[in-house]
């Protein structure tokens, strides 16, 4: 594995492998790796040549309050993670080597950026599709790789590759879950025990909704209530959002048909941590 923290010297290695007909994966991270991350980092090896993993954490997508300074950091370890899963290039700029002095252009994906996670991080999805698009332009993969996790990520991904006419294909992998089914995340380090413990809550509703709906009950309101009820009962902090909403226009479900498939997002505080999780059931 070779590490890379320069544009140019990634791109002419690149097109060196482009030469040989290797094929290019992408899996982009903020590091701090997990087996979630390393997932991706697996599946893209089997079913490419050559697999850059970018590790960035990208100032563009914290909020002026949130975490940017503090987001956990571990770059000999995630070197040795990546290498270890597969990787052949890692990716490592600086923030001055993305958004040199001066940088002012920025990619948006209207409408679908300012639900769920964008009511309460309204400048997030701007970050992110932004860095995303640099990095399909720098490293132009075949495939770049994303994780269900961040499912409004992967629809917001999805619609800008397809709306700005980008070569690379989206490839979605499952959520990976500690053994108690807490998603993992690199935000996972930040909870005390306690509230490490109260957060295995998150899942546990997500299961109850699944099993409410495989029971018959189609009205999303109930369903939702049952969720909060369950989370409330472990003490977060704020529940920011439950939603069950259609899994490619994230649009709000007033009632849930047979044969759709909704997605139910949530956005739960345990102490200063804000955590994530989604379902998609095919009803
Ligand atoms: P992050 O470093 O949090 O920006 O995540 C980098 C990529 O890994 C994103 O596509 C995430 O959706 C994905 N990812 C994060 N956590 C998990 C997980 N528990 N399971 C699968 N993919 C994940």
């Amino acid at each position: 594995m070779i590490t890379y923290s320069h544009i140019p010297e990634l791109r002419s290695a690149l097109n060196a492998s482009r030469e040989k007909k290797k094929t290019i994966a992408l899996v982009p991270t903020m590091g701090y790796l997990h087996d979630g991350h390393l997932s991706l980092v697996k599946k893209a090896k089997s079913e490419n040549d050559v697999v850059v993993v970018s590790i960035f954490v990208n100032p563009s997508q914290f909020g002026p309050n949130e975490d940017f300074v503090r987001y956990p950091r571990n770059i000999e370890r995630d070197t040795e993670l990546a290498n270890h899963a597969g990787c052949d290039i890692l990716f490592n700029p600086s923030v001055e080597e993305m958004y040199p002095a001066g940088f002012s252009s920025y990619a948006v994906v209207e409408d679908i950026s300012t639900v769920l996670e964008g009511k309460f991080r309204p400048t997030h999805f701007k970050g992110v599709t932004t860095v995303v698009l640099k990095l399909l332009n720098i490293v132009q993969p075949r495939i770049a790789y994303f994780g269900q996790k961040d499912a409004q990520q992967c629809v917001v991904i999805s619609k800008m590759v397809n709306d700005l006419n980008l070569q690379s294909e989206i490839s979605i992998v499952p959520t990976m879950r500690e053994m108690d089914g807490l998603a993992m995340s690199s935000r996972n380090v930040y909870l005390n025990s306690e509230e490490r413990k109260n957060a295995v809550v998150l899942n546990q509703s997500l299961q109850l909704a699944e099993k409410l709906i495989r029971n018959g009950e189609r009205n999303p309101a109930l369903i939702i209530n049952e969720m909060m009820n369950m989370i409330l009962s472990k003490n977060p902090t704020s529940i920011d959002y439950i939603e069950i909403v259609g899994s490619n226009d994230l649009e709000k479900k007033n009632t849930i048909e047979n044969d759709e498939t909704i997605l139910i997002p949530l956005a739960v505080r345990f102490g200063a941590t804000r955590l994530i999780d989604n379902i998609i059931i095919h009803v």
